[in-house]
């Protein structure tokens, strides 16, 4: 597709944002530009009923009041993150799963899928374009942000005919504020985030909404993050608010929690996955209950457990607490598979540890 590129009329001074750049956080600031591309139901051309891509200046957007995203919540996202190498070189990792899981989502959610090139392509050119944006500390990526969500005015209920994928960059130090070592979570059992048959694998804000109260809960007793039990039974462990979760036992087998629908199909998780079988590892894709997972830890039966996604990557869980108390996990730190595993998938992202699946992508 044709890009139009608008350039900033006045981009961030260069040592205003190296100042910035120094400790970036977490989702607090952004780039200097943005990709947007419209689609209209009735729009047809070389690329379907999507059109005018534009890469231009990071700024507010205009909706119309009635447009159906803010009344209905047809949205959907991805979270993907830019690494700089030692070479200096730019690398993506498994962006096309991001592309594929995208459409997934697009598709539970009854809004179009985007042409997989075209999102690598509106990715591409936002880091082309703000690639200063990278932060230089340890550890620091790039983390994209693309997105999309009915725009088309109508009240009545029905998929919207209207929609804008739009992209943007964030630059990321460390997703811990608090930097630690190893998380305290918090079991939710009044509150769930996803059911069956509901939209629990799709990446989109209306799951994040649900886990708001019990997320707000968990900091109110102390805890990190909250994990959600499956919405039947109260019993089975789904997933923290965003990120995907593993139990190491002391066997040295691994479990993690099916996707039966309910949980997302994390692109960390996968990857986490292949390099544990690839170790030799078993891993179990199956149901693991709270009420085992409290045994497991009290009797050293379980010896890690970690949580995972994009933006924390590897996150050591240290200690789970719900209202009956507190259970700690091996030494409430960091896990010896938790770090080997932690160090081995950062190592291929940021570019030390040869890469021999295909993950990334050299930009
Ligand atoms: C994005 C997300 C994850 C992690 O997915 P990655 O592809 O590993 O970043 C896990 N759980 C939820 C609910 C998510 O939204």
């Amino acid at each position: 597709m044709d890009f139009t590129h608008i350039k900033h009329p006045s981009p961030t001074d260069p040592s205003q944002r190296d100042n910035a750049l120094q400790d970036p956080g977490f989702g607090t600031l952004y780039s200097d530009h943005m990709v947007t591309i419209d689609f209209h139901e009735d729009h047809t051309g070389p690329d379907g009923s999507w059109h005018n891509a534009v890469l231009g200046p990071r700024g507010p957007i205009s909706l119309d009041p009635a447009a159906a995203v803010l009344h209905y919540g047809q949205e959907i996202f991805e979270g993907m993150k830019c690494y700089r190498h030692e070479n200096g070189e730019l690398a993506l990792f498994r962006p096309m799963e991001n592309a594929r899981r995208l459409n997934d989502s697009a598709r539970r959610m009854a809004m179009p899928t985007i042409p997989e090139d075209l999102f690598l392509e509106s990715i591409k050119r936002l880091v082309e374009a703000d690639k200063d944006w990278m932060p230089t500390i340890a550890g620091g990526s790039l983390y994209l942000r693309p997105f999309m969500f009915a725009t088309e005015a109508f009240l009545g209920v029905r998929p919207a005919k209207e929609y804008k994928f739009m992209v943007i960059a964030s630059p990321a130090g460390n997703y811990f504020k608090s930097g630690a070592p190893a998380v305290k979570i918090w079991i939710s059992h009044d509150y769930v985030r996803a059911a069956p048959g509901g939209m629990g694998a799709a990446k989109t804000g209306g799951n994040y909404a649900a886990s708001l109260v019990p997320q707000a809960e968990a900091i109110q007793n102390g805890c990190d993050q909250v994990v959600f039990l499956d919405a039947g039974e109260r019993k089975w462990i789904e997933e923290l608010g965003g990120m995907n979760l593993f139990f190491v036992m002391a066997d040295g087998s691994v479990i993690t929690p099916p996707l039966t629908g309910t949980i997302l199909p994390g692109i960390t998780r996968n990857s986490l996955i292949t390099l544990l079988r690839e170790e030799g590892l078993t891993v179990r894709e199956e149901q693991y209950s709270i009420d085992q997972w409290r045994d497991d830890a009290k009797s050293g039966q379980l010896v890690e457990a970690m949580a995972c996604g994009t933006a924390a990557v590897v996150t050591p869980v240290g200690s789970v607490a719900d209202r009956d108390g507190e259970f700690t996990i091996g030494s409430g730190g960091p896990g010896q598979l938790t770090t080997k595993l932690r160090d081995a998938l950062v190592g291929i992202q940021q570019g030390r540890i040869e890469d021999q699946h295909g993950w990334v992508i050299k930009l």
